[in-house]
C-alpha cells in the first residue's frame, strides 16, 4: 500500500491540471464543483464552474436566485435534478444555519443532493478531513491495481472498496490523496489505458494477468427506454409559444414546445389528428409546414427520439392558453434541454 500511494502521490504532483477549484478551501466551492461535475467532462464543466462562481460568489447569492436564474445558468449540462438541489441547499444552508456550510461527514452527507462520494470530497478537501472519496475513476484504480473483482453496483462491493479506499488514505493527507486517486484514474487509468507509460506498470494486478480491459465488474448493465417526442413549434411573425414540464420526468421545470410523446415514430397525420394535439390547438387554424428529421438524444437510462413539425398559425384564438405565447427574440431567456436550445439556435428565424 506505501508503494502504491507513493507512487500515486509522485504522479499526481507532475500531472495533475490547474482546475479553478484547486485553489480553494472554500466548501460552497469545492461542492459547486463536484455537483457540476457529477455526470461531466472537466472540459464542459469547468467553464460552467466559472460562470456560477461569477455570478453566485457566496451560498447567500446561490440562494438568493430565483429557480429560474440557476436552471438558465445549469442550461446544457444535463441531470437538470443536481441545479435544483444545489439551489435548495443553499437555500437551507443561509436560512438554517446561518450561511455557514457543515464541517462535518456526517452533517455534510445530511444536505439534499449530497450523497458518500460528493460528502467524502468536500468532508477531505475543504476540512482535510480523512474520508475516501470513491467515484468511477477510484473504482477503475483500486480494481484493476489490487485486482478486486466484486460488481463495482453491489452493496458488498460498495463496502469492500471504501474499505480499501479508507485504509489507503489513512497513511496521507486527506485532500491530496483523494484529489491523486481520482486524476490518476481520470487521466492515466482511464478505460483504454496506456498501461506501458503508467508508473504502476511493475506491481498492477491488472495488467499482470492481463484482466485490464475486465476490470472493474459491473453487475447490471441498466436498461434504457426509448421515446418519441414530437415537438410542436406553431409560429406567428413575431412570436411561438412554450410549455413548462411540471410533471416529475426529465427536465423538471425546463421550457419547450408543445410535445406529443408517441410510443414510436409515429405519423404526423396520426399526430395531427390526436385529442392531444386539438388540446393544444385548433387545426383549422393552423397550416402544416417542415418536419425534420428525427434525431437521437442520449441520456443516461432513456434515448429520446425527436422531431420539430412546424406550424403557420393563422388565428391564435384556437390556441390553447396553458400555452406560454413568447416573442421569438425572447424564447432564449428560458432554460431548456440542449435539444431545443440546438433547435432554436438553428431554425427559429427561418
Ligand atoms: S498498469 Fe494499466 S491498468 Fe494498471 S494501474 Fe496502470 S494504467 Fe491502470
Amino acid at each position: 500500500m506505501q508503494h502504491f500511494n507513493q507512487i500515486i502521490h509522485a504522479w499526481y504532483r507532475h500531472n495533475k491540471r490547474d482546475l479553478p477549484w484547486r485553489q480553494t478551501t472554500d466548501p460552497y466551492k469545492i461542492w459547486l464543483s463536484e455537483i457540476i461535475l457529477q455526470q461531466t467532462r472537466i472540459e464542459q464543466g469547468t467553464s460552467y464552474f466559472v460562470r456560477f462562481a461569477e455570478t453566485f460568489p457566496t451560498i447567500k447569492h446561490l440562494a438568493n436566485a430565483s429557480e429560474e436564474e440557476v436552471l438558465k445558468l445549469w442550461q446544457g449540462l444535463g441531470y437538470y435534478t443536481r441545479a435544483r438541489n444545489l439551489h435548495a441547499t443553499a437555500k437551507k444552508i443561509s436560512t438554517e444555519m446561518n450561511g455557514l456550510f457543515p464541517n462535518t461527514y456526517e452533517d455534510i452527507k445530511k444536505l439534499r443532493g449530497i450523497g458518500d462520494y460528493t460528502a467524502a470530497a468536500i468532508a477531505s478537501i475543504a476540512f482535510g478531513l480523512p474520508h475516501a472519496a470513491v467515484d468511477g475513476n477510484v473504482y477503475r484504480v483500486l480494481s484493476r491495481y489490487f485486482g478486486i473483482q466484486a460488481p463495482i453496483d453491489s452493496a458488498s462491493g460498495k463496502k469492500e472498496f471504501k474499505q480499501l479506499a479508507q485504509e489507503l488514505i489513512s497513511e496521507m493527507p486527506p485532500h491530496i490523496h483523494n484529489q491523486a486517486m481520482m486524476e490518476f484514474g481520470a487521466l492515466q487509468c482511464v478505460p483504454a489505458p496506456d498501461c506501458p507509460a503508467c508508473p504502476l506498470n511493475g506491481s498492477c494486478y491488472a495488467l499482470t494477468k492481463n484482466m485490464v480491459a475486465q476490470l472493474p465488474v459491473k453487475q447490471n448493465k441498466p436498461k434504457v427506454r426509448n421515446r418519441y417526442f414530437n415537438y410542436l413549434v406553431l409560429l406567428t411573425n413575431e412570436s411561438t409559444y412554450l410549455s413548462r414540464r411540471t410533471q416529475k420526468d426529465i427536465w423538471l421545470g425546463l421550457y419547450e414546445f408543445p410535445l406529443i410523446e408517441t410510443s414510436s415514430r409515429s405519423d404526423v397525420c396520426h399526430i395531427v389528428e390526436s385529442d392531444e394535439f386539438r388540446n393544444f390547438v385548433n387545426p383549422e387554424h393552423v397550416i402544416l409546414g417542415d418536419i425534420s428529421n428525427w434525431e437521437t438524444h442520449p441520456l443516461s437510462h432513456q434515448r429520446i427520439h425527436y422531431r420539430f413539425i412546424k406550424f403557420a398559425v393563422g388565428k391564435e384564438s384556437g390556441i390553447s392558453e396553458t400555452l406560454i405565447r413568447t416573442n421569438k427574440k425572447d424564447i432564449f431567456n428560458f432554460a431548456v434541454p440542449r435539444l431545443i436550445e440546438t433547435f432554436i439556435n438553428d431554425n427559429i428565424w427561418e
